[in-house]
């Protein structure tokens, strides 16, 4: 299949006129490895191109290309849920919870998404191979791309199932022309006609679903997002902008979207927060925050230039980790909690392994060295620390068999044919999933300096940092 010398451009009746008994008996075999022939084949052909008119050509033949993968994805992912839910059936909700997680964790990992988009593709492939073949008939056309299939189909799936049918069949002929906005519009609108309560209805089940969720932005921002009822966030912003205007003074070189924002940290942080600096170093500290940063020991005492980590955001320049480091208040104290860098050593390792549970300390360490749940791809804040093999399995209660975990890869993880496996000499965490399938979670790099070259401390061990456990040591 990959003895090809095609020089030409590929066009779209290039493709059609690929020898079809070579692809026919490719996609006989349906095997991945089959189909990483078919890659070796298009990769060659796009880049046979020679002018750029080939190359526009070659854009949207790809373009189409991906529609199709798409198409093929949902198919996929809809016979492989139904294929799991005939293999298992229950009848309970518990049981259904779980071969649902089941269905989407190992949809998650083939996909190398989050459980959250892994569960997306789980619902679309089934609208779209169920309910809305007009749909994917447009995905498998290139006429439409899968962000837009998704958007239509989250608005279909707020109807009864008989009546995505009749959405499906009127938007039909719009397809090709929408755009990522337009295509939601048209289907709402569709929808409206419908079921004319629908969206009431859908705005209740959106009402319990309010929450306030935290991402890192660029630049050491991060983005903290409230989604609540609107009326309760007009409410929200006007309060904020009188109490900007009260708090600004004669002069204040603040604009109003920076007074906005101080005085909505002054708020959420009960006042214990009041500003920051140009560089974002929090200001006029009147009570406890807590900032976990990661550092090496240089980074922190000797002006090494390696990276620091700050949970919850990522990683962050030595020199602002030192200013956060550094810290001070009325009422603040700084803390460093010192980790040993090889578990093998310390005194967290001698903890209790017949115990189910892992003492606090541990969870600490488990958290700060793994930063977010160790499932490839997930990137969700730790929940649990968790056992690599099962307490019941007799897996021990130790750093060596611990790692972080969000809660739905912890459930997800119980899950019959799941297994989680862990390298001693390497750390990394093998998960083997109910296909036989496995996927690699390396242990993240802790921030390393080179060795001191001179003592930094007055009592002339620094080593001892490296090699203590979890011992909290304050300084005012
Ligand atoms: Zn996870």
């Amino acid at each position: 299949m990959g003895d090809t010398t095609n020089t030409t451009p590929i066009v779209e009746s290039d493709l059609r006129a690929a020898p079809p008994d070579d692809i026919a008996t490719v996609i006989e075999r349906g095997q991945g490895t089959d189909l990483e022939a078919i890659l070796d084949l298009v990769r060659e052909a796009a880049r046979s191109v020679t002018d750029n008119h080939g190359r526009i050509s070659n854009i949207t033949v790809l373009e189409q290309l991906v529609g199709v993968c798409a198409a093929e994805q949902a198919r996929l992912t809809n016979d492989f849920r139904k294929v799991v839910e005939a293999e298992n059936p229950v009848t309970s909700e518990r049981g259904k919870k779980k071969r649902k997680r089941d269905v989407t964790g190992q949809i998650a990992l083939a996909r190398r998404r989050s459980p959250y988009h892994g569960g997306r593709a789980v619902a679309l492939a089934g609208t779209l191979c169920e309910d809305m073949p007009h749909l994917l008939a447009a995905l498998d056309a290139g006429d439409i791309t899968e962000y837009r299939a998704g958007r239509i189909a989250k608005v279909a799936e707020k109807l009864p199932q008989a009546r995505r049918a009749v959405l499906d069949e009127r938007l039909a002929p719009r397809l090709p022309g929408l755009d990522d906005k337009t295509c939601r519009d048209e289907a709402k609108a569709i929808a409206c006609e419908l079921e004319p309560g629908i969206f009431l209805q859908a705005q209740e089940e959106a009402v319990a679903e309010r929450k306030v969720s935290l991402q890192p932005a660029d630049n050491g921002m991060s983005r903290l997002t409230a989604l609540i009822p609107a009326a309760h966030a007009m409410a929200v912003w006007d309060c904020l902008k009188k109490i900007a205007r009260a708090d600004a003074v004669e002069g204040d070189p603040r604009n109003l979207d920076q007074q906005i924002a101080d005085a909505f940290v002054r708020l959420c942080s009960g006042g214990a927060v009041g500003g920051c600096t140009a560089e974002g170093v929090p200001l006029d500290l009147a009570g406890t925050i807590v900032l976990n940063v990661v550092m090496s020991d240089r980074a922190l005492f000797d002006g090494d230039d390696v990276a620091a980590y700050l949970m919850g955001y990522g990683t962050i320049p030595a020199e602002y980790a030192r200013s956060l480091a550094g810290l001070v208040g009325p009422a603040t104290r700084t803390y460093l909690r010192r980790l040993f860098t090889d578990p093998v050593t310390g005194r967290l390792h001698d903890m209790d392994q017949q115990q189910r549970y892992f003492p606090d300390s541990a969870k600490m360490f488990l958290r700060l060295r793994d930063r977010i749940c160790r499932t490839p791809y997930c990137t969700a804040q730790i929940r649990h620390a968790d056992h690599i093999l099962g307490h019941a399995a007799g897996g021990p209660t130790s750093l060596v068999n611990g790692q972080g975990e969000c809660a739905f890869c912890g459930l997800v993880k119980e899950v019959a044919g799941w297994w989680h496996r862990r390298d001693e000499d390497t750390g990394v965490v093998t998960i083997t999933t109910p296909t036989g399938h496995t996927y690699s979670s390396p242990e993240p790099t802790p921030p390393t300096s080179s060795p001191w070259t001179s003592g930094p401390l007055d009592d002339g061990r620094p080593a001892d940092i490296e090699r203590e456990a979890a011992d909290l040591h304050a300084s005012a």
